[in-house]
């Protein structure tokens, strides 16, 4: 008797609904099981570029009807999709990374909610985490703000409104706009340290980090290709702050329950109470 192999079950379907899927930001290694799994039992793709997607899918060795959902994407192409998701499992990817982070997506899960569908995420790569963690700067708080303006006036008011933060600043950023950005970083801030990361998770990935006017003449010599997240550090009194805050939580703890000290420390000073009580309880234990 011979026995015959055992026909593979065809993947089993997904509940309908909306599955916002992240995807590579460069190397396709970085896909996600998950996100391959969703990708393959989906009835459809909603994504920026078909060819894009298209080009993923194929890697995946899967095929799949792919609709093209981007910034153009008015009230009726939204509307059917919604429609289509009370029936069916719709995935949401955009050209590359998180959808929504920068990338379309925001009305129609608002949509999507707003009509009851079930809606789900399915995280994966992000330039601005990824950049993150490879700059050396600062973590504990961090600030997105998108692209930078590419007019002049609108990049300054926009830098010197996030000048006072105590975070440090991620920004998107393109290639041929970098050294004016940079060096309007070193006239509106200057002193921090501001990192450079570039084509991440690729053959040429770099992460530079100085000063935005040695940043500036590096890559006016050398003009930078690819993709680009923008860092700057937090002001230099930010760290002083969180040496004095530890003195005054201490200070504060001598007499004071954690949570007391920490809301002192925190009216005193404007730091975020949250963090300071993590710290206070770190303190109390040394
Ligand atoms: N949704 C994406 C994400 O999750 O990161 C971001 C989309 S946004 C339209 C594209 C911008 O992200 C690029 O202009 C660049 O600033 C940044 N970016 C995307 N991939 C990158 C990479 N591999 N290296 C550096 N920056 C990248």
């Amino acid at each position: 008797m011979t026995e015959t192999a055992p026909h593979p079950e065809p993947p089993e379907k997904l509940p309908p609904g909306l599955y916002i899927v992240a995807t590579p930001i460069g190397n396709l290694g970085d896909i996600t099981m998950r996100a391959q799994d969703i990708l393959a039992r989906c009835a459809g793709v909603a994504c920026e570029d078909t060819r894009v997607t298209g080009k993923l899918m194929k890697h995946l060795g899967l095929s799949k009807p792919l609709w093209r959902y981007d910034d153009h994407s008015g009230e009726k192409d939204r509307a059917r999709l919604v429609d289509s998701m009370q029936s069916r499992a719709v995935a949401l990817v955009s050209d590359a990374g998180t959808p929504l982070i920068a990338d379309p997506g925001y009305r129609l899960v608002q949509d999507a909610r707003e009509a009851g569908t079930a809606v789900t995420s399915i995280p994966g790569p992000n330039a601005i985490t990824t950049a993150l963690t490879l700059s050396g700067l600062p973590n504990d708080r961090f600030l997105f703000a998108g692209f930078l303006p590419s007019k002049e006036k609108a990049r300054r008011e926009v830098l010197l409104e996030l000048a006072p933060v105590r975070t440090t600043l991620i920004f998107y950023e393109t290639g041929p706009r970098l050294t004016k950005s940079l060096a309007a970083i070193d006239e509106n801030l200057p002193g921090r340290e501001v990192s450079v990361a570039r084509e991440l998770t690729k053959l040429f990935e770099e992460c530079r980090t100085g000063t935005a006017a040695g940043l500036t003449d590096h890559y006016t010599a050398h003009p930078p290709k690819g993709e680009i997240v923008l860092l700057i550090g937090p002001p230099a009194d930010a760290e002083t702050s969180a040496k004095d805050a530890d003195d005054m939580l201490r200070a504060a703890l001598e007499t004071s329950k954690a949570s007391q000290a920490a809301g002192e420390v925190a009216r005193a000073t404007g730091l975020d109470r949250k963090a300071l009580y993590a710290r206070a309880m770190e303190i109390r234990g040394e």
